[in-house]
C-alpha cells in the first residue's frame, strides 16, 4: 500500500486484525473534569478547563481520552475520538482510510452485525462508521461476532448526522443519570445540553442492501485503480492502490 492509497494497512495484534476504532488498554478513559458552564442559550455541561475547539464537537462536549493505540486491543470497546473522526470524515472503521472516492457512484458501504439476517434499512441510525469493501470482507472473515452470528451490508447514498451517544448528567449535581451510550438527537435541545458525547450517530439514507462483498471489493479495486495516477513500484496493482480524487469527505457527514 502506498501513502496515497485510500486503503491503509490494517493494524494486527497477535495475528488478529484490529479495527481502527477499537480501543486499546493504553487508552483508558480518565476522570472527566466536568462542570456547568454558561454557553449560548443557557447553562450546560462542559469542562472546568474547557478549550472549546478541542473539547467541543458539533457543539457538544466530547469525552477526553488518549489516542495512542498501545498495549492490547479491547475488541468490545470503541475509542470515542477515533469513532468521531471516522464517522465525521467517513473513514473506514477497519483501516482508517477515506471511503469517499472509492466507488464510481460515490456511495458508501456500511456493515453491521445481523444475527437474524435483518438487512440495513433506510432511516436506520448507526454509531458504526463505514468500511471499504475489501476491509468489510476481511472483517466478516476475522471478526468473531460477524463471522459467527451473521452480518448485513448496504451501500448508502446519504449520511446526515443525527446526534450523539453518551452519558447524561444531572444539571445541578452532575450525577451521571444514564448509561454511557444513551442516544440523544441534536433536535433534543434540552437533553443535548447535558450529555458527554462518546459517539457520533448518523442516519443512513438511500440504502441498497449488499450481499456479495467479493463483487463489491472487485468493483472498488477497479474504481480506485481508475482514479489513481500512475504509481511506480512492484505492488502498484494490489487491491486498494490508487489516489482518491474525492472532494472534502468531511462535508458528506455534515450534510
Ligand atoms: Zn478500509
Amino acid at each position: 500500500m502506498t501513502g496515497t492509497s485510500p486503503i491503509r494497512p490494517v493494524q494486527y495484534w497477535n495475528g488478529t486484525p484490529v479495527p481502527f476504532i477499537t480501543a486499546w488498554t493504553k487508552e483508558p478513559t480518565p476522570p472527566q473534569s466536568l462542570a456547568v458552564i454558561e454557553g449560548r442559550g443557557g447553562p450546560g455541561l462542559g469542562f472546568r478547563d474547557e478549550v472549546s475547539h478541542i473539547d467541543r464537537h458539533y457543539g457538544i462536549p466530547w469525552v477526553r481520552m488518549p489516542v495512542t493505540r498501545g498495549g492490547r486491543p479491547d475488541f468490545v470497546v470503541v475509542n470515542g475520538l477515533r469513532q468521531r473522526q471516522a464517522m465525521s470524515r467517513l473513514l473506514c472503521q477497519v483501516c482508517g482510510g477515506p471511503t469517499v472516492g472509492t466507488r464510481p457512484d460515490d456511495r458508501t458501504l456500511f456493515l453491521a452485525g445481523s444475527s437474524g439476517g435483518r438487512p440495513i434499512t433506510a432511516g436506520e441510525r448507526t454509531m458504526s462508521p463505514p468500511v471499504h469493501a475489501v476491509c468489510a470482507r476481511l472483517a466478516v472473515q476475522e471478526c468473531p461476532p460477524l463471522r459467527d452470528h451473521g452480518w448485513a451490508a448496504a451501500l448508502v447514498g446519504y449520511t446526515p448526522v443525527w446526534g450523539v451517544a453518551g452519558p447524561i448528567f444531572h444539571p445541578h449535581t452532575l450525577e451521571q443519570l444514564t448509561n454511557d451510550l444513551c442516544r440523544v438527537p441534536f433536535s433534543d435541545t434540552r437533553r443535548i445540553r447535558w450529555v458527554l458525547a462518546t459517539r457520533l450517530v448518523i442516519t443512513l439514507e438511500d440504502v441498497t442492501p449488499v450481499t456479495d462483498l467479493d463483487a463489491l471489493a472487485d468493483e472498488e479495486t477497479e474504481a480506485i485503480r481508475a482514479s489513481s495516477r500512475p504509481v511506480s513500484g512492484s505492488d502498484a496493482d494490489r487491491a486498494g492502490h490508487g489516489q482518491t480524487t474525492s472532494a472534502d469527505p468531511s462535508a458528506r457527514a455534515r450534510r
